[in-house]
């Protein structure tokens, strides 16, 4: 039988990248009926049930609005990237990324717990590579990503009367639009080509030499939220090619 089978899952940043990979496989793995949530339109059809809600995941009206019941299980995934040395970095920036990629995070999370509490079910949180090893410049998106991985242990230990597991996945570098917002790249895309970029940059850092793909990403989200991973909560799955070594 699928792994997802008669499941319902809900996705945060469900229109691109790993999270679009991620609605995909649970699709594929049988879920019943997905709830799919961005602030860009989605414009994937899957073969189950769909609700999808276009909107901001800091919104607290959103969350009140929509019926998250029998809801088993929860990505909590839509992030933005930004970059900026401490000394340099203005005070609304900061607070453009921890406002999406933590206070969104806080509501999804609350949302999903209230759904699940009582009748258990599964959370995965996208952190990243850049919330456990340090680098100059990532102060703002590595300080919002150390706290969702410290997010997911509370949200686990707090979970395990309701058999509600929480987990973290630590990705270093993924081949996705995210990359578009950061200058370095965006600049070196533009001279060679995506590809080439995102080739050149996995080499100087990645021991393994590559980034991932969404898909395999979404992959191992799939398994921590599946009964695979049944005795696997509070975990922060590293997937990073050896990079944080
Ligand atoms: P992406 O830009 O392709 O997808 C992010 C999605 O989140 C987009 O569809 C965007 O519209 C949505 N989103 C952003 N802010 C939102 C908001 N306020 N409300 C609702 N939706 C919002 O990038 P991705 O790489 O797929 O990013 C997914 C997650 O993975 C992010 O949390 C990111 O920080 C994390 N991550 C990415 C990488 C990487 O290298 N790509 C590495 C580590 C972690």
């Amino acid at each position: 039988m699928p792994s997802f089978a008669n499941r319902i899952a809900l996705v945060t940043g469900a229109a691109s990248g790993i999270g679009l990979a991620v609605a995909r496989h649970l699709a594929a793995e049988g879920a019943a009926r997905l709830i799919l949530i961005d602030r860009d339109a989605l414009s994937d059809h899957f073969d189950c049930e769909t609700t999808v809600a276009q909107g901001d995941v800091r919104d607290e009206g959103l969350w009140d609005s929509l019926d998250l019941a029998n809801l088993d299980h929860a990505v909590i995934n839509a992030g933005i990237a930004g970059a900026g040395a401490i000394a340099e970095l203005p005070f609304d920036e900061w607070r453009r990324i921890l406002s999406v990629n933590l206070d969104g995070a806080f509501l999804t999370l609350r949302a999903a717990m209230r759904a699940m509490a009582g009748r258990g079910g599964s959370i995965v949180l996208t952190a990243s590579a850049a919330g456990v090893k340090a680098e100059p410049g990532v102060a703002a998106y590595g300080a919002s990503k150390a706290a969702l991985i410290h997010l997911a242990k509370v949200a686990a230990k707090e979970g395990a009367k309701d058999r509600i597991r929480v987990n973290a996945i630590a990705p270093a570098g993924v081949e996705t639009a995210v990359w578009d917002a950061v200058p370095m790249f965006a600049a070196r895309a533009a001279e060679i080509g995506r590809d080439a970029a995102f080739a050149e940059m996995a080499k100087l850092a990645t021991p393994l030499g590559r980034y991932a793909k969404p898909e395999e990403i979404a992959a191992q989200i799939g398994f921590l939220l599946s009964d695979e991973a049944a005795l696997v909560t509070g975990a922060c799955l590293v997937s990073d090619g050896g990079y944080t070594l």
